[in-house]
């Protein structure tokens, strides 16, 4: 019984020679941990500051190493471009552009016309142009210019611009075979020749819905035909209010209409409060600042 109660505490003596031994042992511990530290620093921070670098001069400065560096560069391209002493080739012509907006400084817009198979409406638009002076271009498709050529003959006498919007309209234009992505192209062109009499050179195609805009393919044939700008637009006027439409319009714009009654009604409507505005309505070819493309009678 005595040796489970009293006895089990031992003499205060023997408590302070562990707790020595114990501090005896953390100091030993500490002192092979700072010995392994320094092994592993010292030759690291030698190398960083005084071990010789492999790769560059002991006196190079990191600015200096650049300046050099960027030099090379230079040099390098100096010995690739200093060769060329011929301009460099085309390889074709240019491919069409897509034009939306031009630059303009005298408030001018463009104000395109589309389908046209209602011909009534493009005499009628031709009446409101003139009594405002101003100009438009067309698009027709080929039925609206079967339908009534004299109309044509007469947007042409007056000094309206026809522009190509293909010869059927097929939306899916870009998917048919080369030749006749041509021959849309071409057909109308013939048509209009057709009407006026004399070879009326394009320079501007709209294709069905834009939906061909931005295709390389139509791009690529029709620049082979001759036409040079793919004439998309900046601004429509399907669903936007004849009043919201002035609001809206930007110098320098492309925007489409249709030869539909309603847009007639919105023409009748816009044009003359654009012009009030100072706005200046004006063929692609005056917008662009180019003459006709020369038509041989
Ligand atoms: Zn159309």
């Amino acid at each position: 019984m005595s040796a489970a109660g009293g006895g089990a505490r031992p003499p205060s003596g023997n408590r302070r020679s562990r707790r020595r031994a114990r501090r005896g042992r953390a100091l030993l511990f500490l002192c092979a941990a700072a010995v392994l530290v320094a092994a592993i620093l010292i030759p690291l921070l030698a190398n960083r500051h005084g071990g010789a670098p492999v790769d560059r001069p002991a006196d190079a400065t990191p600015e200096a190493a650049a300046t050099e560096g960027y030099a090379s560069v230079f040099d390098e391209l100096a010995a690739l471009i200093a060769p060329q002493t011929e301009p460099l080739a085309p390889t074709g012509p240019p491919l069409a552009l897509s034009l939306s907006t031009a630059w303009t400084s005298d408030n001018e817009i463009a104000i395109t016309v589309d389908d046209c198979f209602k011909t009534g409406n493009v005499r009628r638009i031709m009446d409101l142009c003139d009594g405002l002076g101003v100009k438009v271009t067309f698009f027709p498709v080929a039925q609206a210019v079967k339908n009534d050529p004299s109309a044509w003959r007469e947007a042409h006498e007056r000094g309206f611009l026809i522009g190509n919007h293909t010869y059927s309209h097929n939306m899916k234009l870009k998917e048919l075979p080369d030749e006749e992505i041509a021959r849309e192209i071409q057909g109308l062109n013939w048509l209009v020749n057709q009407a006026l009499g004399i070879e009326y050179p394009m320079r501007y195609l709209r294709t069905p819905g834009g939906n061909a805009d931005s295709d390389p393919k139509v791009r690529e044939i029709m620049t082979g035909l001759g036409y040079e700008y793919i004439a998309h637009w900046a601004l429509s006027s399907t669903g936007t209010k004849a009043e919201d439409l002035p609001d809206r319009i930007r110098p320098g714009q492309v925007i489409l209409f249709h030869a539909t009654d309603a847009d007639v009604e919105k023409l009748e409507t816009v044009l003359p409060r654009l012009v009030e505005l100072g706005f200046r309505p004006v063929t692609l070819d005056q917008l662009m600042g180019l003459e006709p493309k020369a038509a041989a009678g």
